[in-house]
């Protein structure tokens, strides 16, 4: 039973994952201060950037850094830059992060951080010049001990290396006393494969699921919507595996091959055009086509919110494997376990990311140095046992989105057990 309290709560903050946790929360029997607990951010800080760019004018970005909960440990979460961040989306992302780590089972909490303006309109020095001046407003609010990010949509590892700079320059060393990013480059202390690590955790899962379910990969047919760090990945590693990658879409455009594309040609016209659209290797199609095309697996690898209550009853595919966050409307959920479509909840899908910071978290903090065959081995291990535990715990109901939720309430709850919190 949801109670009044917990609803208001809902409403102020619409977001699935909102949604979601309360209704699991409370048919755990926790009390509303502590469902209340686990909803609200720990603490929000708003930052305004005022950056020189290129065309010579200053501007004025705005900026939140997320603390959402470190119950567990300190936050952890990537950096979005996007002109259609706010708060809310910001808080809700946080959320995920919160309920990530806890299923993964690393000792973060979770964060988030959004920079309010479009990085693709940028050039890559006025991305760097947006990134100093983030990492100068926001150092005091860094650190391995209190929040440490990483890359998120719109920055990768080369603005991670920006800001480890930075942050290490500002104070007069050439280096930090432990780990401030992570997914920076390995040169300056990131750890080997932990640019792949969200894909390639994305594909071990997809590959569990599938066993579970008794059918192999090689010959299943996959559409994937966004081709930046994640998607590309997810296509490589799909296609390794003889997966056939009927389409592919980004913001520029979709393209579409019932027999299968060629992937090396695509990745090189994207490569040179900077998107999908204009590959003349495939039929064009609308990017709102994508998602229900005839395939086996649908991966939504872009930004949130894309499966709504008509895309689930209309999609075609038999997994829906959550390589982004938050991909998925609340709204949409039942349509989805009617028609027994196997999710592969975002929580438990692409937490390979944030596994493999924390190799590096530990790595850093060490000064240790570890090797890609050590990296994949314990991400495979982590992705491998993390998704059957949750398999075990839907007991056959294939609810996996609501067996992940309450196994990170349930670590949550003992965590603040143990600090002697609960109320
Ligand atoms: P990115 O910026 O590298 O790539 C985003 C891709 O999505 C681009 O190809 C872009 O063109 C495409 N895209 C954006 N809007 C779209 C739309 N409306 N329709 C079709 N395509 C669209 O971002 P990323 O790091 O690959 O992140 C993708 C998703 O994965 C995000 O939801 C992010 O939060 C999530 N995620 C990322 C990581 C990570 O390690 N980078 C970890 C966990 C989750």
């Amino acid at each position: 039973m949801v109670s009044a309290k917990a609803l208001e709560l809902c409403r102020l903050c619409p977001a699935s994952v909102t949604s979601a946790v309360i209704e699991t929360a409370s048919a755990m029997g926790l009390p509303d201060e502590e469902i209340q607990r686990f909803i609200d951010p720990k603490e929000v800080i708003r930052l305004r950037l005022s950056p020189r760019l290129s065309d010579g004018r200053v501007h004025h970005v705005p900026a939140w850094i997320i603390r959402h909960s470190d119950t567990l440990g300190p936050a952890k979460g990537g950096i979005r830059m996007s002109a259609d961040v706010d708060e809310k989306v910001m808080c809700a992302l946080g959320l995920e992060m919160t309920l990530k780590t806890a299923l993964i089972n690393v000792p973060f909490g979770g964060g988030k951080t959004g920079i309010g303006i479009d990085s693709r309109s940028l050039s890559l020095n006025d991305r760097e010049t947006v990134i100093r001046s983030f990492a100068n407003a926001a150092r005091r609010h860094i650190g391995p001990e209190l929040y440490v990010p990483a890359p998120d949509m719109g920055t990768g590892e080369r603005e991670m290396g920006f800001l480890k700079d930075s942050i290490a320059y500002g104070q007069g060393f050439a280096t930090t006393r432990g780990c401030f990013v992570t997914g920076k480059p390995v040169v300056l202390g990131g750890i080997p494969g932990r640019r792949e690590a969200t894909g390639v955790g994305v594909v071990t899962v997809i590959e569990s699921a599938a066993k579970e379910m008794g059918r192999e990969l090689s010959g299943l047919r996959a559409v994937v919507q966004g081709f930046g760090n994640v998607g590309s990945v997810v296509v490589e590693e799909l296609s390794r595996r003889g997966v056939s990658i009927v389409a592919i879409g980004d913001l520029t455009g979709a393209a579409y091959d019932p027999d299968g594309l060629d992937i090396d040609e695509i990745k090189s016209h994207v490569h040179v055009t900077g998107g999908v659209a204009g590959y003349p290797g495939a039929q064009a199609i609308a990017l709102d086509e994508l998602l229900t095309l005839d395939c086996d697996v649908l991966v939504p690898a872009a930004k949130g919110g894309v499966i709504t209550r008509q895309v689930a009853a209309d999609m075609k595919a038999t997994i829906l494997a959550e390589a982004a966050n938050g991909p998925t409307l609340h709204e949409a959920d039942d349509v989805l376990r009617e028609r027994e479509i196997v999710v592969l909840p975002d929580i438990l899908c692409n937490a390979g990311g944030v596994f493999v910071s924390y190799l590096e978290y530990t790595q850093e903090t060490q000064r240790d140095q570890w090797t890609l065959e050590e990296v994949r081995s314990r991400l495979h291990r982590r992705m491998t046992d993390r998704f059957a535990a949750v398999w075990a715990a839907s007991q056959g109901t294939h609810q996996l989105r609501a067996a992940a939720l309450r196994m990170a309430i349930e670590k949550l709850h003992e965590g603040l057990v143990s600090r002697g919190l609960q109320s």
